[in-house]
């Protein structure tokens, strides 16, 4: 049976301060026994915000983290920084970032790969752009990007990993994917982690969908048989986010 887990990324938002209040005021509506809840946040809101969830069941995410141990990377963050502060989840290749940043398949790879050498647990982004989704290759474009981020990853490294489908068009949009389009695409990952590691992989490895993710679609969305929870940007934010967390006692 594989755990729920509700992830928040609050992307480019917070000041320290801001971060710590908001960590604050979330903490007791979200120290769930059922969800695992993490908290991604920017760069510099990490120690803080570690420091202000100490004790409770939440956990701390990067957004970003380089594939390099260390050295003349001017304005990156390496690996054993975020584990030295106390980071368990780092999002990789979220749509912003191969977007604006450019970040391709064969570099998410290398931080996929550098993130399970310290024991950080990758969230994978992937998804579509609406022209593929109109031109029908949403499912060919999902897996290649899904079978490049994995290329030389062990099954035994895989199955801790977190995939997060995330249809490009339904970020920020409002516009989220029916329940169907997101289960059918989380279920075509789902097959696609079965084809490189069978059985058990398949079955254990935790697959989110984000997209729009407010208090009113959550438990549908989170009730589909590949569905095992969210990647939240915008609702993450809010005090919104303690509703999707506790999505089955709101609906
Ligand atoms: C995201 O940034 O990963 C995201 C899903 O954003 P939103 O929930 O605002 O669509």
């Amino acid at each position: 049976m594989r755990r729920k887990m509700v992830a928040g990324n609050w992307k480019m938002n917070m000041t320290p301060s801001q971060a710590v209040r908001l960590a604050e005021e979330l903490k007791p509506q979200v120290s769930s026994e059922e969800v695992d809840v993490v908290f991604c946040v920017p760069a510099i809101d990490i120690v803080p915000v570690a420091e202000a969830v100490k004790g409770s069941s939440i956990s701390v995410g990067a957004e970003n983290m380089y594939y390099e141990e260390k050295g003349a990377y001017t304005g990156e963050i390496a690996p054993d920084m975020l584990v030295d502060a106390g980071v368990k989840y780092v999002i990789i290749g979220h749509s912003e970032r191969r977007q604006y940043f450019k970040e391709d398949d064969a570099m998410l790879n290398k931080k996929v790969r550098k993130a399970i050498e310290h024991s950080l647990v990758p969230i994978l982004c992937c998804g579509e752009t609406l022209e593929q989704r109109e031109e029908g290759v949403t499912l060919s474009f999902v897996k290649q990007q899904i079978t490049s981020a994995f290329e030389s990853v062990p099954a035994e490294d895989a199955v801790k990993c977190v995939i997060a489908y995330e249809p490009i068009w339904a970020i920020g949009t409002g516009k989220v994917a029916t329940t169907e389009q997101a289960q059918e695409v989380c279920g075509a990952i789902r097959e696609n982690i079965r084809e490189l590691y069978g059985e058990k992989t398949a079955e254990q490895i935790r697959i989110l969908y984000g997209g729009s993710v407010n208090a009113g679609n959550a438990a549908q969305l989170f009730a589909q048989p590949d569905i095992d929870g969210g990647l939240v940007g915008g609702a993450s934010l809010k005090p919104e986010f303690a509703e999707i967390v506790n999505y089955k006692k709101e609906n």
